[in-house]
């Protein structure tokens, strides 16, 4: 499913096939539990192959289902998608697949929150042993293998803090030890990095971000390479994890303009960006096309854009003081999720979500997700809320 064509033009032909649109430009909506056999023969035959697309029973999908899975496996250069009820299902299952009880993992200290939870809770029940390493670790990550070391999970650039992985470097390193690595594509989407092509087994993306974009709908893509899909499948299989067919549609219908909605998230958030950088209250940009960024050149050499989701860390106050930015701000609204249309923001500490690589910062840390809206109203928003914070301060 590789193609020459460039990734705007990709996106709008993606996933349409003849036979499941019946020449409707967007396939239809297939709402489905019972599919009807007419014969014994065609029941046998339905059921016969797993990995055939065959209208067999609603879990196992149907033609919406399958065209986004085709969509996000074209745009990811893998083999094969499959579909989660959220972003947080599609990690927890692409991890299940590749460990058992014994093994030993590694995972980013810069991971998503839920991800660190699952590995302390139900992994480590299981019997599957977490090590975390520093983000920013490279090629380092070598020393840290165990004789029963499978899996490494990255996350580029990291939540919250957004330190930018060596891919490559940890990709090599694993390689070289036949150790599958995961890489979480939230962030960068596949517009702006292809984990496989960079070696990577499984990318997943919380579609709840930018593949949906409108903050109305919930899912998750795991996308494998040859190897690893079989896998992954019967893992989802197994799991009994489906997606409805109006999700799946919501989503088809959000990468139709992933392209020209990321265009103006970049645009918007390098200038609110730039601006909040020369602020007087504004201690660091952790935005990774900046330079003060941890692993900025490596953002520069291995990602074709960045999007609208960054920190800033302020110079004094505390998070209890943050309520004096957020609670009266007009554009920016507070809530979890990003990826939407919509700006963000949100005072979120990264301490208690760190374990080996510590986190200090003279005040409190702001989430903020760029939106669509007009980057100056953003910037006056931002404008008066720090100075809402500097006179509570009495600064
Ligand atoms: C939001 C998010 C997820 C989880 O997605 P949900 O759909 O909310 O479960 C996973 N990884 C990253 C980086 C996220 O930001």
């Amino acid at each position: 499913m590789t193609s020459k064509k460039k990734t705007e033009t990709i996106l709008t032909t993606t996933g349409r096939r003849k036979e499941w649109t019946h020449g409707i430009v967007n396939p239809p909506v297939y709402r489905a539990s019972t599919c009807l056999f007419d014969t014994y023969a065609e029941y046998r035959e339905r059921v016969a192959d797993p990995a055939a697309r065959h209208l067999f029973y609603g879990r196992k999908g149907t033609p919406t289902q399958w065209s986004l899975e085709d969509a996000v496996t074209e745009l990811e250069k893998g083999a094969g998608t499959m579909l989660f009820p959220s972003g947080v299902a599609a990690i927890t299952a692409a991890i299940l697949s590749l460990v058992r009880a014994g093994d030993h993992i590694l995972i980013t200290d810069s991971a998503y929150d839920p991800t660190r939870s699952f590995a302390n809770g139900i992994l480590k029940m299981m019997g599957v042993e977490t090590t975390y390493y520093d983000p920013m670790i490279g090629a380092g990550v070598e020393a840290l293998f165990k004789e029963n070391t499978r899996l490494v999970f990255t996350e580029s650039p990291g939540s919250l803090t957004f330190e930018v992985q060596d891919l490559p470097a940890i990709i090599g390193a694993a390689k070289a030890r036949s150790i599958a690595v995961i890489t979480d594509n939230t962030w960068a989407t596949p517009l702006f990095l292809n984990p496989i092509a960079l070696g990577a087994d499984i990318s997943i993306n919380a579609a709840t971000k930018y593949l949906g974009g409108h903050s109305d709908v919930m899912m998750g893509t795991a996308t494998a390479n040859e190897q690893t899909f079989t896998k992954l499948r019967r893992t989802a299989y197994g799991l009994g994890q489906t997606v409805s067919a109006d999700d799946a549609a919501l989503v088809l219908r959000g990468i139709r303009t992933l392209g020209v909605r990321l265009k103006t998230h970049e645009e918007n958030a390098l200038k609110v960006a730039a601006w909040l950088k020369e602020h007087p209250l504004v201690d660091q940009v952790l935005h990774p096309a900046f330079e003060e960024c941890p692993g900025h050149a490596i953002w520069e050499r291995d990602f074709a854009g960045s999007t609208g989701l960054f920190s800033i860390v302020l110079k004094t106050g505390t998070y209890e003081d943050t309520a004096h930015i957020v609670d009266d701000m007009e554009l920016f609204k507070m809530g979890f999720s990003w990826g939407g249309y919509e700006s963000l923001i949100l005072p979120s500490d990264p301490t208690g979500a760190r374990s080996v690589s510590n986190w200090s910062a003279p005040g409190p840390l702001l989430r903020l997700h760029i939106g669509l809206e007009d980057a100056d109203d953003l910037i006056a928003d931002l404008e008066a809320g720090l100075a809402r914070y500097a006179s509570h301060l009495g600064l």
